[in-house]
């Protein structure tokens, strides 16, 4: 029996990303940018209706970008979701901002009761930023999130790595925020070997990415020589990786199929076990692209978290815990955290990500849900 990844890279049936990479080769644009580059920026700005984007190195380049254009400078506050991957939160530390942790809700996504309380005690010293994240491909409860950010003029970052065709009301996310992030890292929904996008939804959006591309380029002043008024990166996307991307847009609608076709095979085969909910999928009025089906055991559910995980690694299938969160980690151990009945904390001890690759077939499934059903006999 063949392994079960978590979630791998997924080509087209087509081959539209080795088109897009034979060109490059064809017309030797390997590097530094190409048609690939602009054109992968547009198709991404089109399908997600944002003002501007700009392709990147990585998400982790696009948030450090996002941190960069409010300004954000040593010191400064900057409130950010618990329950997430280290990523969204490492960019803060590269400022030398402090971050403030903000605890989910039942969406398992920041938490508006929360952020409000965050908002009253740091009110004589308000955060540069807010980073919300829609975790999963979960929509978070963004039209509040965003009404309070409004009421204390503070601009919010939208990280949708994980949430890239989520839609809420009909609006991708990554869209709502001042700026947004995308990823397309080698596990996400569509992969482009690695990368990821800045979207600016702001008034002056173009402004916004062209300082983002200056930035990305080493900050290059306009000069025949190299002149640097600025401290540079250097996080510009390939045309070779932006290939893959191109190609890999194609089939994203069809990827977000699949995938939930995934979340509702396990829903039907193991939503009726005692003490196993679902993740909450389509809350706020969203469509999401079920990125990683997750669960939840209740706390005195006699099967726990680990032994799902064992007895499926010992069947060679991956699955994996719920992103232990920020607050918790050793390395953000001396930074404040704002609380909402310990959510994260309880999401993170008893959810489990099941396996969500798109390239599974119904045998794998059925496999996969049979090992766990075994654990409730
Ligand atoms: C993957 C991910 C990122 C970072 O994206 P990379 O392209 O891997 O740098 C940021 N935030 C979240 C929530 C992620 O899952």
């Amino acid at each position: 029996m063949s392994h079960i990844f978590l979630a791998s890279p997924h080509m087209s049936d087509e081959g539209y990303e080795k088109e897009y990479i034979k060109e490059a080769f064809d017309t030797n644009w390997i590097a530094p940018l190409g048609k690939n580059v602009n054109e992968f920026e547009n198709e991404i700005k089109d399908k997600l209706g944002t003002k501007a984007a700009v392709a990147l190195s990585c998400g982790t380049a696009a948030i450090h970008m996002a941190i960069k254009s409010l300004g954000v400078k040593k010191d400064d506050i900057i409130f950010c979701q618990s329950l997430t991957f280290s990523a969204s939160a490492n960019p803060i530390t590269y400022e030398k901002a402090i971050p403030v942790f903000i605890d989910s809700d039942e969406s398992w996504n920041m938490s508006p009761v929360a952020l409000r309380k965050a908002f009253e005690k740091y009110k004589d010293n308000l955060p540069k930023a807010v980073i919300v994240v829609h975790l999963y491909g979960l929509a978070s409860n963004i039209k509040e999130i965003k009404e309070i950010c409004n009421e204390y003029n503070v601009s919010l970052i939208e990280d949708a790595a994980e949430s890239l065709a989520t839609t809420i009301d009909g609006k991708y996310t990554g869209t709502f925020g001042d700026y947004g992030i995308i990823s397309f890292n080698g596990n996400k929904i569509i992969t482009s070997s690695g990368g990821g996008m800045f979207l600016a939804n702001t008034d002056d959006a173009d402004e916004r990415a062209k300082k983002v591309l200056f930035w990305a380029t080493q900050a290059r002043e306009q000069a025949r020589h190299y002149e640097h008024k600025e401290i540079g990166y250097n996080y510009r996307m390939s045309n070779i990786v932006a290939g893959i991307g191109r190609g890999q847009l194609k089939v994203l609608d069809q990827r977000v199929i699949k995938k939930r076709y995934i979340y509702e095979y396990y829903q039907k085969e193991l939503g009726n076990l005692e003490g196993l909910t679902m993740m909450p999928r389509d809350k706020y009025k969203s469509y999401s692209n079920c990125w990683l089906s997750t669960i939840q055991l209740d706390e005195n559910c006699k099967v726990r978290p680990l032994d799902i995980i064992i007895a499926l690694e010992e069947n060679d299938i991956e699955s994996r815990p719920i992103w232990k969160p920020m607050h918790l980690q050793p390395v953000f151990k001396d930074y404040d955290y704002i609380d909402n009945d310990a959510t994260s904390e309880r999401l993170f001890n008893n959810g489990v990500c099941l396996p969500s690759d798109t390239k599974m077939s119904d045998e794998d499934l059925n496999r996969i849900c049979k090992i766990i059903k075994g654990l409730w006999e």
